[in-house]
């Protein structure tokens, strides 16, 4: 079957010929199934568009005739020609027709010629040129405001550090890191970069967002810096560091406080430990798979209690249990601990 939607316009008195109607979208339909009934998210979206550019440029048009006559002796006033102008809707970006009218000589006018619809939307209207050479000015601006990059940011010393007025509470930032593909599905190989985004929060809850591309952001730490010195870092104040541990997110959070402590996150810490148990899932008895649940469990509730300790020394034994040259299958239960025990846990204290 074909199902076709059609926008019609009518006058605000009773007629019989409706104003306007046309057609906004057709769709086709076979036999019926889970993915065949009723609209698709495409298909919803074609259709809003086109019942919101019907509608709008409808109600321009019947503005722009309101606004050919003169209020004062009434004349039509001519066009002095047309231009297309975009305005922003909470629908998306629409594309109106905006004739240019001159102004009534029965006034005296300022100029001789005006755009109704273009002054109507004058706030919303856009022209991308003009949008994008500004945001690219703004951003060179910006960015020729943030100083160079250094390996730290730490300056004077202890001495000096103490002398400093009394700190503000710390501030806290947490960092998260993640990878986006490529677009095309079949072409992995098309390439992914790591974006990292960041919250740093006063002790007065104020915060403050920041994004960046590392391998691609010549100047990662420093804008990193920027941030904490817009919220009145001290070199005598505390910041903490939240993080999954990652080497790119840690080596962004090196050299700038004295004070700095980094804590590696609950949500990373059970999320690896999860990961872990899984694995020993999979793992018979007889290489102790239970025995690794139980004891993943108990490394959990250390490091919930802070006790990196034992929790170390559990990883430990747990790691002289996995004989990778007789069990292939926990292999990658090794790396696993491997990559929690090496780095991360250190950092949880
Ligand atoms: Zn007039």
């Amino acid at each position: 079957m074909r199902i076709r939607i059609q926008v019609i316009i009518e006058a605000d008195q009773e007629s019989v010929a409706p104003l306007h109607s046309e057609e906004v979208a057709c769709f086709e339909r076979g036999t019926l199934s889970a993915e065949t009934l009723g609209l698709r998210l495409d298909e919803a979206k074609q259709m809003l568009a086109g019942v919101q550019q019907v509608m709008a440029s409808q109600q321009v048009e019947e503005y722009v005739e309101q606004q050919r006559q003169c209020p004062h002796c009434q004349h039509s006033l001519a066009c002095k020609g047309h231009h297309q102008i975009g305005v922003r809707t909470l629908f998306g970006k629409l594309t109106l027709s905006s004739p240019r009218l001159y102004t009534c000589s029965c006034q005296p006018h300022q100029k001789r010629s005006w755009s109704p619809v273009a002054s109507l939307f004058s706030e919303r209207s856009t022209r991308t040129s003009t949008v994008s050479r500004h945001v690219h000015q703004v951003a060179e601006r910006l960015e020729g405001e943030l100083g160079d990059e250094q390996p730290s940011f730490i300056e004077g010393c202890p001495d000096q550090w103490y002398k400093l007025p009394e700190p503000a509470a710390p501030l806290v930032v947490s960092l998260d890191g993640g990878y986006v593909h490529a677009r095309s599905k079949d072409c992995r190989k098309d390439g992914s970069f790591e974006v990292i985004v960041g919250k740093s929060t006063t002790g007065e809850g104020a915060s403050t967002r920041f994004g960046l591309v590392s391998g691609y952001d010549p100047k990662p730490r420093r804008r990193l810096f920027a941030v904490l010195q817009a919220q009145g870092l001290q070199m005598n104040q505390a910041v903490t560091f939240l993080t999954d541990g990652g080497d790119t997110v840690r080596d962004l959070t090196e050299g700038h406080s004295p004070q700095a402590s980094h804590i590696l996150d609950w949500f990373h810490i059970t999320m690896r430990l999860t990961v872990l148990g899984q694995m020993a899932k999979g793992v018979s008895v007889e290489h102790k798979g239970e025995k690794f649940e139980k004891e993943l469990e108990r490394v959990k509730w250390f490091l919930w209690h802070s006790n990196v300790y034992k929790a170390l020394q559990l990883l430990e034994w747990l790691e002289l249990d996995i004989d990778t040259e007789t069990s292939p299958v926990l292999t990658p239960m090794y790396t696993w601990l491997m990559r929690l025990f090496g780095e991360p846990l250190q950092t949880v204290m």
